[in-house]
């Protein structure tokens, strides 16, 4: 099957509110193209010099669609992803955060990763820190937060992700809960190719979906 089909597929087997963002690392321009006409709304991009060249390539069609900072960011490359990215799903830390704030000019909505899985060599918010890092977040002019992001750990039974999906859905209610002033959290993005089911039943409403659609990448950067 070709990848508009494979991501027709997908987007018939879950439910209509859950956004799918197309993980586009390694794939070109063409490729995201027939998405794009095949109906994809947001695409999610680690690199910034790698979205940069298919954000141009594409021209007019980049702009019909959503595009995510789904990678790790770097504090000096701020200024190019500004530009091209809607959304920064792995804003990771008060710093960096702050480092945003500072070089933008306009509202950046972002999400706060959070390293579900307490695993050191990971990026993201410890749970029991995310609280206190999101209402500071909170106070900066140039942010939006919209919402969590999770990866959680790797398996090869995505059976064994569900805890970790369902805590990040635990820390996303209980910071909804408590009405924190220029808050917007709408987004839940957890879940990819080989986890993306047992995200939604544990709440995601955004899943980052690259294998599924394009098959095995052939090497990863
Ligand atoms: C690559 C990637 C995905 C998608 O992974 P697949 O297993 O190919 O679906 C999702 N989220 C992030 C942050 C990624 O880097």
């Amino acid at each position: 099957m070709g990848i508009a089909e494979n991501y027709q597929r997908v987007r018939g087997e879950i439910p209509d509110d859950v956004t799918i963002v197309v993980a586009a690392k390694t794939r070109n321009a063409v490729e995201l193209a027939t998405l794009i006409d095949a109906g994809a709304t947001d695409i999610g991009e680690n690199y910034v010099q790698e979205a940069t060249v298919v954000y141009n390539q594409l021209g007019e069609k980049a702009k019909k669609v959503r595009w995510h900072m789904i990678g790790a960011l770097q504090k000096n490359k701020i200024n190019k992803v500004l530009p091209i990215f809607d959304v920064i799903q792995t804003v990771d830390s008060l710093k960096l955060a702050e480092a945003i704030d500072k070089r933008s000019d306009r509202i950046v909505p972002v999400y706060i990763e959070i390293n579900s899985g307490k695993e050191p060599q990971k990026s993201g918010v410890m749970p029991e820190e995310a609280e206190e890092t999101i209402r500071r977040i909170s106070h900066l002019k140039n942010l939006k937060i919209g919402g969590l992001m999770t990866m959680g750990p790797r398996f090869g039974n995505p059976e064994d992700a569900r805890p970790y999906f369902r805590e990040t859905r635990k820390i996303f209610e209980y910071i909804r809960s408590l009405y924190i002033l220029n808050l917007d959290m709408k987004v839940l993005s957890m879940g990819m190719s080989n986890s993306y089911e047992i995200a939604i039943e544990q709440g995601s409403n955004m899943v980052r979906i690259g294998t599924a659609i394009f098959g095995e990448r052939k090497y990863d950067k």
